[in-house]
Parts: structure tokens; C-alpha cells; sequence
């Protein structure tokens, strides 16, 4: 634990947990898992308690890469939208195995799904759940190419368990299927192969 942490008493817990408005001010709790900093009064749903950490300022959990809460403002300044879609564009990169919904990503980054539908969409140009795919879609393409895994495992292995979804999705965004695309890609390296000199055979 750093210097700048407080230790996770039951005290500062049970004011987590009923959003104690009297604890604002004193100290301010950083949850690991969304990369957001909150005040304890904070209305989001809260945390599990082994992914918390508790600092004495605002100030300390920005300076550890938090991220002020949109809902609760701990700095006192309202979060920049980009910044807010970075929360969610990077909870997406490291959870886009998980079953992700906008709900759920609403959730995560303490906002309406509604406002984030539409403030994403306006600093992403796609919507959410178009992020999810593909970013999905872009892990599955380096999978085939990489991997001997059947379609149905690099399907489940990126969140899309369901494999004649994943087949369809995969297709309407490449113009190919799955197998297409890994007989293709393959192809493209071995043509690309034969120029391929190796020094030291
Ligand atoms: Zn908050």
C-alpha cells in the first residue's frame, strides 16, 4: 500500500456501502476494476470490497490513473465526455471476452445508458455495442490467423459463444466466413513468403 492510501476500515466501508453523505470530503474510494474514483456518498452500485482502494484526496486516486466518477465529481469538475468514453472504450478492450451489455457498460462508468449511447456515438462515431464488436471481431481475426483454434473456440474465446451469430457477424463485417478469412490470410503469408529470405536456414 502507498503512503497516499488509507486502510479499508469497516467504518469507511458501511459509508461506502450507504452512500454516507457525512464521510464526503474526508476520504474518496478508487474501485480497481472500473478505473473510476468516487465519493463515498457516490449513488453508483457499490464495489466489492477487495477491489477498492482509499485515498485522502481526489487529487491522490487521479495521480494512481483513476478517473473522477461523472456521477459524484469528486474533484468538483465535471469529467470531460471524451475522457468519460475512454473509461468505457478501455473497460472494453480488457473485458470484451465478458458478456457486455450497454447497461452494464452504463453501469461500470456511472451513467445513464441513454447519455452514454448517445455521447458515445458522438466521440466514436459507432455506438457502444458496435464498439464491442468490433473489437471482438478484430481479436478473432488475429486468432485465426494465429491459432489452430475451430471456429466455434475463437468465437467463445472473444464473448460470441453463440457460433452461427459469430459466423454471420464475422461475414457481414469482412465479406468473409471465419474459414474464408483463415484459408485467405494464409494464403496472402505464404505468397508473401516466397520473397522472404532467411539468412540463416
Ligand atoms: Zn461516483
Amino acid at each position: 500500500m502507498k503512503k497516499s492510501e488509507l486502510p479499508i476500515t469497516d467504518e469507511k466501508w458501511r459509508a461506502i456501502v450507504e452512500n454516507d453523505k457525512s464521510y464526503d470530503g474526508e476520504f474518496f474510494y478508487a474501485v480497481k476494476t472500473t478505473g473510476i474514483c468516487c465519493r463515498p456518498s457516490c449513488k453508483s452500485r457499490p464495489p466489492k470490497r477487495e477491489n477498492i482502494r482509499l485515498f485522502k484526496t481526489a487529487e491522490q486516486a487521479l495521480a494512481e490513473h483513476f478517473r473522477p466518477c461523472k456521477r459524484c465529481k469528486p474533484t468538483g469538475e465535471r469529467l470531460p465526455d471524451h475522457e468519460w468514453i475512454a473509461l468505457v472504450t478501455e473497460y472494453v478492450d480488457a473485458n470484451y471476452k465478458e458478456n457486455l451489455t450497454l447497461h452494464l457498460l452504463a453501469e461500470m462508468s456511472h451513467g445513464s445508458p441513454y447519455h452514454l449511447h448517445r455521447t458515445f456515438k458522438r466521440v466514436m462515431d459507432i455506438t457502444p455495442m458496435e464498439y464491442i464488436q468490433q473489437t471482438r471481431l478484430e481479436h478473432a481475426k488475429q486468432q485465426l490467423m494465429d491459432s489452430d483454434k475451430s471456429v466455434a473456440e475463437v468465437g467463445e474465446s472473444v464473448g460470441l459463444s453463440n457460433t452461427p451469430y459469430f459466423i454471420t457477424l464475422f461475414k457481414k463485417n469482412t465479406g468473409y466466413t471465419p474459414l474464408q478469412y483463415r484459408h485467405l490470410k494464409s494464403e496472402q503469408l505464404q505468397n508473401g513468403g516466397i520473397h522472404h529470405v532467411n539468412p540463416n536456414p
